[in-house]
């Protein structure tokens, strides 16, 4: 049997004729129509020579064909491999050297430029309509097609991380770290088959394509499909929907919108966030407005998801919750755990923890404990509840004359002042520190003067946190998720001192 298509298709398989999609101004799609198409993809791969472990590189817009494609890669015994849209045909170079696919598929407005990239690839084209040499002369679906046997180990998906921190990782996801998570989801946040999920995330990352689709395929719910966020669109769905997944971007957006009210969200029983941190601020104002709490969760490409708020119990606000059913976790400094409150980098291990990068080693034996402990890089301490709060990416802590700064505790005083949009903490050599705490801050209210803010961090911070220089910055470096790129502000400002 295929592991992973034979749970995704379970939560369906009694009730074909379900609508798995509604999409806005397109017809609706069953569930039945969904795998049909998945089927007749699997079968054209397999003709274009796709073997059990190739690898289908696929950088296209968000459409239903592309999850079919999705399906269809894992149906023929292949490993997908979303690109984002974003990326640069130079981008898509180191992707595709990298992993080289034996199948990549591409808009066809970039043909022309990524096919030379391609190596020994077949190209196909799909475009934002679902139409391109992709879909041209599909077969019809063989009723004596099996999809092909893949055991649990076996890879489903490589998945590169986003490149927050540098050059990003092909992470190796087996079916069973996909099947197990989505699983552990399904029963934690209660998606049934009654469930409408607002599905407005990208496909190409974790947290579109693995938890808001695998979560629903599994429960035999319907989804909203969105080929991106819009916040209309999305208070339109809200009256008939349960769920919504985002990033913290789609709460203030949807904050922003005078629509946003009890009355608009009274159907929706949950509103989930994760992929960055959810501001304290957001998490209140969505209540006042709403009356929902947001549920946080915690994951990383590598891990699927680690920490969610509960269900049932408090949603903290400012914390990600505690580890999933199944998911150990441990918070470690200097290789022992750390007390009850005491910062530590978080290490995971579980069913949802990947195989190792993509030809990487090194890599791979740094992060990957051999007894299978995961060492995730982001810092976080656990309070006496055992809510997990993340405090940020171990390779932005600053250590200046000895001390450790968290930049977070520094951007969460910044962020507050009134006429500051948003801010950024690193640390930068210093002849006399080792390292100088800076800050990059940029302006809402054009009036704001650099006065205020030390007025500020100069009252409120202990003499060797203060930063030694703010700057005023147009706008934070981010990287094609949205996140901000520390080690590109490092660079920028490295001789400030020098
Ligand atoms: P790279 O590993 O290439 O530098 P990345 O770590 O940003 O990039 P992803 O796997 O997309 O790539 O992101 C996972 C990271 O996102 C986590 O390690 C964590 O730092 C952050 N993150 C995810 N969810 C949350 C959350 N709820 N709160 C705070 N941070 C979060
Ligand atoms: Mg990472």
């Amino acid at each position: 049997a295929n592991y992973l298509i034979s749970r995704l298709a379970q939560g369906a398989a009694t009730t074909p004729d379900k609508v798995f999609a509604t999409r806005p101004g397109l017809p609706d799609v069953t569930y039945a129509a969904l795998f049909e198409g998945a089927q007749r993809l699997a079968q054209k791969l397999t003709a274009a020579g796709l073997q059990p472990g190739d690898r289908v590189a696929v950088q296209v817009d968000k459409t239903l064909e592309a999850v079919e494609l999705y399906l269809g890669t894992v149906l023929a015994g292949g490993i997908f491999l979303p690109l984002n849209t974003a990326y640069t045909g130079s981008e898509v170079a180191y992707f595709v050297t990298d992993a080289t696919p034996r199948i990549l598929v591409c808009d066809p407005g970039r043909v022309e430029e990524l096919a030379p990239l391609a190596g020994e690839a077949t190209v196909f084209t799909l475009d934002k309509d679902g139409a391109g040499t992709l879909m041209d002369d599909l077969p019809a679906a063989d009723p004596a097609f099996q999809p092909v046997a893949r055991g649990a180990d076996d890879l489903a998906a490589i998945l590169y991380t986003s490149g927050t921190t540098g050059r990003s990782k092909g992470a190796m996801l087996s079916h069973k770290n996909l099947a197990s998570n989505s699983e552990s989801l399904r029963e934690l946040w209660r998606f049934t088959a009654d469930d409408v999920l607002i599905h407005a995330l990208p496909i190409f990352h974790t947290h579109g394509l693995f938890v808001a689709t695998n979560v629903s395929l599994l429960a035999g719910a319907s989804v909203v499909f969105l080929a991106k966020f819009d916040a209309e669109a999305i208070l339109d769905a809200m009256p008939t929907s349960t769920a919504l997944m985002g990033v913290p971007t789609f709460y203030t957006r949807l904050l922003d919108n005078p629509r946003l009210t009890l009355e608009q969200s009274r159907n929706m029983r949950l509103f989930i966030s994760g992929s960055a941190p959810l501001l304290v601020d957001t998490h209140e104002k969505w209540e006042q407005r709403t009356g929902h709490r947001i549920l946080e969760r915690y994951g990383m490409t590598e891990t699927n998801m680690s920490t969610s708020n509960p269900y049932d119990g408090e949603r903290r606000a400012g914390t990600v919750g505690f580890p999933l059913p199944g998911v150990e976790l441990r918070i470690v400094d200097d290789g022992k755990e750390v007390a009850q409150g005491e910062i530590g980098v978080i290490e995971v291990r579980g069913d949802n923890v990947f195989q190792g990068y993509w030809q990487m080693p090194e890599k791979t034996a740094e992060e990957l404990r051999p007894d299978g402990w995961f060492i995730t890089g982001d810092l976080a301490t656990r309070d006496a509840d055992g809510y997990v709060t993340i405090v940020g990416r171990a390779k932005d802590l600053i250590i200046t004359g000895g001390f450790n700064v968290y930049p977070k505790e520094l951007e969460s005083l910044i962020d507050d002042i009134p006429g500051v949009l948003e801010s950024a903490v690193i640390g930068v050599p210093h002849p006399d520190f080792g390292e100088a705490v800076v800050a990059a801050v940029v302006k809402e209210d054009p009036e704001l003067t650099l006065e205020q803010i030390k007025a500020v961090t100069g009252r409120d911070l202990a003499k060797f946190k203060q930063p030694k220089e703010i700057l005023f910055v147009p706008e934070l470096p981010r990287n094609t998720m949205g996140k901000v790129q520390k080690k590109a502000l490092r660079e920028t400002y490295c001789d400030l001192f020098g």
